[in-house]
């Protein structure tokens, strides 16, 4: 569904110019800001001992007239620069063009070489770092285009397609007195002199970057933007989006593909894009004037793109219809579910929401990447002994374990990664789920539905006759679910589960809270396990920095840690949109229900007691595994303070 957002087929149509040259102007003539050293902190100095092409006498500068790059002089200045040697520039020169390189920017036939760059040896001769090397000969800023941080609409009306694409250009970035336009021709610039005409007095910013990229994008953004302006054009012919809607609830006289094929191309294009961001959510709201889409990165929310109003309700109705919802109810919040492929070829289900909102209905989509629901322990971050242990109780024939965790901090996570381990063709593995979260073929998932009296106690009642070895029950959060969990952990079968608590320890109280005798809990739980999820620092960029000394103690209190020699910072690059974060890891407090542990559990509980009894065997606070973390370089001090609880002054 999700695929070939960008073939040839969506191609937006090559017709009229909306830019007309008049006058004489010339752009280029106007004064440009000046070249920093290094726009997006790259010290462009070190790509290159010249300035320009073939040493001072720039052959492309012929007197004013424009001159596409050549791969004859371009393969020269390399060598000359250092980064092929003459025999490599001779081979790509005498080897014939395919028919795909004929259409190609010369530095992508050169980078499709992958040569070794014999300039800077540790890596390949890519595109990227060509483009750098571009960039330094012919003295014009380096770009690297993030689209999420394009605003798609502004940028596509600087000028036509048929425009950017005959002058390789694209627009980036609209402001009051500037506009930014990126080429992959440093030495083309008669289109400045015909923009200025449109520009009302704006400057022409130039910026070079990636060919790759500007094809891409120019191709993407046009595609989108005219699907939207398309889809909002035939929705007013019909007198409003309404009328489609009523066409669908008349049973489909028109197939919904067929009848708009530009909201089609905005769904698949929208789910595409969220798939490449790595994002985990999203949303598509409904404001007072216009559409807005945001998608959820790492935890954080980014604007993504704007569409017209009428547009936006289609789109949302078409996903309404893709996730099987009724797409004429709009007052009340429905729940859907979508699964696609993938570009390259993952299957990723999509659970979809609506909710009835001032302007409309807002949806949420939440993306579920197998790959990220499915990890190995390694990858979850649970290592070493608390690995172990986690292990020790979950093999156990009988009994409760429960993991513990406030919303968004993996639990869902930690145990469908455990089941797909302990679900072998020997057991029978049940769930309980709300909802289910990802449809997994070695489980028997049932989700909760309060609806028809399918709550999570009835469900596990009902799974009980299923001769069952190990239910998952999605959480807690009642006496009558815990009885029932008792009642299957009492009657020979391993229940994991979840509650919302701070801590280990907490679980305990939690359960007494709940109404569950203490003999009760002493005779089913296996173990507790606390987590939180931990930004990872982007590999790319982090720096060395000092430990700071009080920062640390604070961290490991009340225990007395050695500290790090070193610890890293985030600094923020294009790799991880300048947040210096990049995935997630988990940190982890385990309590196993020891003998010692055990014989402290009564409803008068004395938790502090319990907490360093817990410690005197070893568990570890959820901010000790994250300093651990945070010794391997792996995350900091403030990102495990931020998301994990105060450790207690014992
Ligand atoms: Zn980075």
């Amino acid at each position: 569904m999700a695929g070939n957002v960008s073939s040839p087929s969506n191609n937006p149509e090559t017709t009229a110019d909306n830019v007309t040259p008049l006058g004489q102007a010339n752009a280029s003539a106007q004064p440009r800001p000046a070249a920093t050293d290094g726009p997006e902190g790259i010290d462009l100095a070190q790509y290159t001992d010249h300035r320009g092409f073939a040493g001072n006498d720039n052959p492309f500068d012929d007197g004013g007239v424009e001159m596409l790059l050549d791969l004859h002089i371009l393969l020269e200045a390399l060598v000359e620069d250092g980064y092929i040697s003459q025999r490599q520039a001779e081979d790509i020169l005498i080897a014939p063009r395919t028919k795909r390189e004929l259409s190609m920017h010369p530095l992508e036939i050169i980078a499709s070489r992958e040569y070794e760059n014999r300039r800077f040896g540790n890596k390949s001769l890519d595109l990227e770092t060509l483009t750098l090397w571009l960039c330094a000969r012919s003295g014009q800023d380096y770009h690297r285009i993030d689209p999420l941080k394009i605003n798609v609409n502004a940028a596509t009306e600087v000028m036509s397609y048929a425009f950017a694409q005959r002058h390789n250009i694209l627009a980036l970035e609209v402001a009051d007195d500037y506009v930014v336009i990126a080429t992959g021709q440093p030495y083309m610039v008669q289109w400045e002199g015909m923009l200025t005409q449109t520009l009302r007095g704006r400057r022409i910013r130039r910026v070079v970057c990636n060919p790759a990229d500007l094809t891409r994008y120019q191709l993407e953004f046009y595609t989108i933007s005219r699907s939207a302006q398309k889809a909002q054009e035939s929705g007013m012919e019909v007198s409003g989006i309404t009328n489609l809607e009523q066409m669908l609830e008349l049973g489909g006289l028109k197939s919904p593909e067929a009848n708009d094929a530009h909201v089609v191309n905005i769904v698949d294009w929208l789910l595409q894009y969220a798939f490449d961001q790595r994002a985990s959510d999203i949303h598509i709201e409904p404001r007072r004037d216009k559409g807005l889409i945001r998608f959820r990165i790492d935890g954080i929310l980014h604007h993504v793109y704007e569409l017209p109003s009428a547009v936006n309700t289609a789109v949302t109705s078409r996903l309404k219809i893709l996730g099987r919802m009724d797409v004429a109810e709009k007052r009340r919040p429905q729940d859907g579910r979508v699964k696609t492929v993938s570009q390259d070829g993952t299957e990723i289900e999509l659970r979809l929401s609506t909710l009835p909102t001032a302007f409309g209905e807002k949806m949420v989509m939440r993306i579920f990447d197998p790959d990220v629901l499915l990890r190995s322990f390694s990858e979850l971050g649970l290592a070493g002994e608390d690995h172990q242990r986690w292990h020790n109780m979950t093999h156990a024939a009988n009994g409760i374990v429960l993991v513990t965790g406030p919303t968004g901090s993996g639990k869902t996570t930690t145990l469908y990664s455990t089941l797909k381990q302990l679900a072998t063709d020997e057991v029978n593995v049940c769930t309980i789920e709300d909802p289910i979260e990802m449809v997994e073929p070695a489980f028997n998932q049932m989700q909760v539905q309060p609806n028809i009296d399918v709550t999570f106690a009835s469900g596990v009642r009902a799974l009980m006759r299923q001769d069952p070895d190990i239910i998952m029950v999605g959480e807690i959060r009642d006496l009558e679910t815990a009885e029932m969990a008792i009642q299957a952990a009492l009657t020979g079968h391993l229940v994991i589960s979840t509650l919302h608590t701070n801590d280990a320890p907490t679980a305990v109280t939690r359960m007494l809270d709940l109404g569950v005798p203490a003999y009760m809990i002493k005779a089913t739980v296996l173990g507790v396990m606390a987590q939180r999820l931990v930004r990872t620092l982007c590999p790319h960029c982090k720096v060395e920095e000092p430990v700071d000394k009080e920062a640390w103690q604070l961290l490991t209190r009340p225990f007395r840690v050695k500290q790090p020699p070193r610890v890293y910072a985030p600094k923020g690059c294009l790799e991880c949109r300048d947040t210096g974060y990049m995935g997630r890891v988990g940190i982890y407090e385990i309590m196993p229900m020891s003998e010692k542990v055990s014989g402290l559990v009564k409803t008068e509980i004395e938790l502090d007691e319990l907490r360093k009894t817990a410690f005197g065997e070893g568990m570890r606070t959820l901010r000790l595994s994250g300093a651990q973390k945070v010794g391997a370089g792996l995350t900091t001090i403030a990102e495990v303070l931020r998301v994990a609880p105060n450790s207690q002054d014992l």
